[in-house]
Parts: C-alpha cells; sequence; structure tokens
C-alpha cells in the first residue's frame, strides 16, 4: 500500500509521491512566540510530529523546517506592553516552547527558523512580486499584494484557478470585496483584500523596523513563511502543515505571493488539522477558554497523555476537550505502560503480522485510533511472547511517540515510597507545609511526586 494523504488543495486523499525522489520537502507554519501556546495550538505540532514519524517510518528521508514568527503585530504589541525589546520577550516564549514540545515527546525538526533572520530574503520574494507587478506600493510606503491582477494572469502556478484555491473562496464575492487594502495580519474570509507584503514604519512599531530597498519598515506576517520555506527547503516543497485556521489567510496568501513570484507551484500537499474545542467552541485565547500544558501539569497530568487523547482522534475531526476525557486517557495510557513493563527485560522480534496492520492503518491519511486498537492487541496477545511483544510495541512507538522506552523500570526504593505515603497523610490532613517540605525530600532523592485523581504517582527526575 502507498501512503495516502488529505490534501486540502484538491479536498481528496492522494498518493504520496516526492518531488525530489531524494527527500520529503517539509514545512510546518510555527508558533507566535509572545505567549504560552495552549492546548489547541499544540494539536498541530503533534500532528506534524505524526505525520513526519509516518514518512521517516516508511523509510522516506525527512527535511523539516519549523519556523517561529518573532516579529508581527502581536509581538510587538505585546512586547510594548511588557516593557522588554521584541528580541527578549520573543526569545523568552521562543525557550518556553522548545521544553514544552519535549516535553509533548515532539521531535524537533532539522530546524527552527526565525522570521527576523530572514528579513533580507523577504525582501528579494517582494521585490520580485513589484517588478512583476504582482505589488504594489501605497500612498504611506506600505506594500500590497494585487490580488485581482493575480488572479486576471492566470494566477495560480497550480491550476490557473488565482487566489482562492486553497481556501475555496467564491470568486464573485471576492471581486465584490477585492477592492480595498488590509495592513492587519489576521482577518477573515468576508474581509478579502489585498494583503500587506511589507509595512511601512508607525510610530507603533517603535524601534521595530528594517532600512531596507523597500524602505523602512517591517514584513507582514505571511510573506514570512514564503521566505522562510523557499531558503531551507527550494521554490517547491512537498508538504506545508498547520492548523484549518491557517488555511485562510495565511495559507492562501502564502501560495498567492510564493507562486506569483516563482511562477511554480508552491507546495504540492497542503494538510491542516482541526480543531481542538471547549464545550463545542473553538478553543481560543481570544475566547478565554483555552488551556496550557502548565494547567495539566498542575492537576498531575502528563501531557504525554495529552499527545495520547489527541492520538486517538483522526487529526481531521474535531476534538472537544473536556478534563474527564483526558484524564481518561492518561489512566488509559498508564495500564498500557504497566502492559509493558510487565514484558520484562528481553526484546525479541517485531511480529510482522501486526506490523503489517499498523502500517496499512497509518498509511491511510494517519488513522491512529486503529493504530492504537492494533498496540492493544499486540499487548493482550496470548500467543506471542513477551520478547517479540516488547519488540513490537517500541516498534510502534517510532510513530506514537508515548515513550515506552523511557519509562523508568528500576523498582522504587523503600525509602522514597516511605516519604511518599508520608506526604499523602500530611495531605489529608491539609498539612500543607510538611507535605511540601517531604516533596523536597522526595525530589532530592532523584524523584518527583505528581497528584493524579487516582493518587499520586512517581516519576524519576
Ligand atoms: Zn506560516
Amino acid at each position: 500500500m502507498t501512503l495516502k494523504f488529505y490534501n486540502t488543495l484538491s479536498r481528496t486523499k492522494e498518493d504520496f509521491s516526492l518531488i525530489n525522489k531524494k527527500e520529503v520537502l517539509f514545512y510546518t507554519c510555527g508558533p507566535t512566540v509572545y505567549g504560552y501556546p495552549h492546548i489547541g495550538n499544540y494539536r498541530a505540532y503533534i500532528f506534524a510530529d505524526t505525520l513526519k514519524r509516518v514518512l521517516l517510518y516508511n523509510g522516506f528521508k525527512v527535511k523539516h523546517i519549523m519556523n517561529l514568527t518573532d516579529v508581527d503585530d502581536k509581538t510587538i504589541r505585546d512586547s510594548k506592553k511588557e516593557g522588554k525589546t521584541l528580541r527578549e520577550f520573543t526569545e523568552f516564549y521562543t525557550e518556553e516552547f522548545k521544553k514544552d514540545i519535549k516535553s509533548l515527546n515532539i521531535v524537533n525538526p532539522k530546524k527552527f527558523t526565525k522570521a527576523t533572520d530572514y528579513i533580507h530574503e523577504m525582501v528579494e520574494i517582494i521585490e520580485k512580486l513589484l517588478h512583476k507587478k504582482f505589488a504594489y506600493k501605497s500612498k504611506d510606503g506600505s506594500i500590497y499584494f494585487d490580488i485581482k491582477r493575480f488572479s486576471a494572469q492566470g494566477g495560480s502556478a497550480s491550476g490557473g484557478k488565482g487566489y482562492g484555491q486553497l481556501s475555496h473562496l467564491d470568486m464573485s464575492s471576492l471581486k465584490k470585496n477585492a477592492g480595498g487594502r488590509i495592513i492587519k495580519d489576521e482577518y477573515e474570509k468576508d474581509n478579502i483584500q489585498d494583503f500587506a507584503l511589507w509595512k511601512a514604519w508607525d510610530e507603533k512599531d517603535g524601534d521595530v523596523f528594517w532600512n531596507t530597498t523597500l524602505g523602512k519598515g517591517r514584513p507582514g506576517w505571511h510573506i514570512e513563511c514564503s521566505a522562510m520555506s523557499m531558503s531551507n527547503l527550494g521554490e517547491q516543497i512537498d508538504i506545508h502543515t498547520g492548523g484549518v485556521d491557517n488555511i485562510f489567510p495565511h495559507h492562501e496568501n502564502e501560495k498567492a505571493q510564493s507562486e506569483g513570484a516563482t511562477g511554480k507551484q508552491f507546495v504540492k500537499y497542503w494538510m491542516h488539522n482541526e480543531w481542538v474545542l471547549v464545550d463545542q467552541k473553538k478553543m481560543a485565547k481570544s475566547e478565554h477558554n483555552f488551556y496550557t500544558l502548565s494547567d495539566l501539569r498542575a492537576k498531575g497530568i502528563d501531557p504525554v497523555a495529552y499527545r495520547f487523547w489527541l492520538l486517538m482522534a483522526n487529526y481531521r475531526t474535531r476534538v472537544n476537550f473536556v478534563w474527564e476525557a483526558l484524564e481518561g486517557a492518561e489512566t488509559a495510557l498508564k495500564r498500557l505502560y504497566n502492559l509493558y513493563l510487565g514484558l520484562g527485560d528481553e526484546t525479541g522480534n517485531i511480529n510482522k503480522e501486526y506490523n503489517h496492520k499498523f502500517k496499512n492503518y497509518l498509511e491511510d491519511d494517519l488513522d491512529t485510533p486503529r493504530a492504537l486498537t492494533v498496540l492493544w492487541d499486540v499487548l493482550k496477545d496470548g500467543n506471542i511472547s513477551n520478547a517479540d511483544k516488547k519488540a513490537t510495541v517500541l516498534d510502534f512507538d517510532k510513530v506514537l511517540g508515548l515513550g515506552f522506552a523511557d519509562i523508568k523500570t528500576e523498582k522504587i526504593p523503600e525509602e522514597v515510597e516511605k516519604l511518599v505515603t508520608a506526604r499523602e497523610e500530611a495531605r489529608k490532613n491539609k498539612d500543607f507545609k510538611k507535605s511540601d517540605e517531604l516533596r523536597k525530600e522526595i525530589n532530592s532523592l532523584g524523584y518527583e511526586v505528581k497528584d493524579t485523581a487516582e493518587g499520586p504517582r512517581l516519576q524519576q527526575l
């Protein structure tokens, strides 16, 4: 069976084949580093990671790039609020992001690219667009992408349908609305207008500007990803991922300006993950209905349990977040860990039949829910040896990233067990000072105690 992925561009599942026959050129729209991402945002990175792992599992070489947006409307606004330089401000959140993705067992991309390192490359693309008359300078010195002209010229290299092909825009409404210009990075479909490639400096930008051939200013958000993708992966790439909310306007704009500049199809497979909902509404900072990984940790839930919970649904399905569901996932994950720990120390051979099944499910547009059922089946199968089960589980975990290989098998020292019991006692008596002291003592012996709904859980530091 060949790999099949759902391509947002065609709205169908397509067979996967490479552009250059050597390696998968893969770009993921990374975070805007202006705060802690919420767990809904992390779905995009867990999805991209799973996709990458599946490609590697299928023997592909993968060159994966993820950007960090460290200059845009939001980073400038919030760094000023905190009285920090843009760099100081964004570097802090970049480091926090890196710690978070590590705790979700997300494999680092080959490279994280910072937008501010690619200003020159962005300017070059904008120059090309100006030269081809797909862009124009407005009176205030900002430069905009000319949607109508791009569409009139046949626009897109991939099908000639012009602007709106990726997000399936109704072109008649486009004609009606596309008369004006929009300087904001983010906007809705009913506000389609020529978008900013380069924003001329204004007072709100403070000391955030670059003096370039385009004038004094800063890039628009969308051009950043085009420049970072093209500089690191070339003018045409295989896969570009992001959340569904990136389809419009971000990816539509990335596509238009890239294809306008090169005259070539920018991305072969556009892939997008669905939302995480809370009470059937999209989890979003603007809705104030979001949770971060710190909220999970505060409840004693390992971020990997969140990864596991997401894998139980297809990445193209909306999931509704409730704490009980996540706690249920953690309990199930713990059961899997315990079953695994019961297999002993010996590692045998990967079971071919199960491996085949597992692979087949994943090849069908990453059917992780079904792949997980195969994992349970292996662990419960009475007809294969423990050693072979262990090898098979470890093999599956190359894709699942649940951390089976890292579960500590050492017996917990008696001294630690005693401290944990004493701490539980102190907590029951609401003696939090004592319980805190005991926690520190436990830490000093190399263990971390987490309080979960099912009682304390120990982890080695
Ligand atoms: Zn992007």
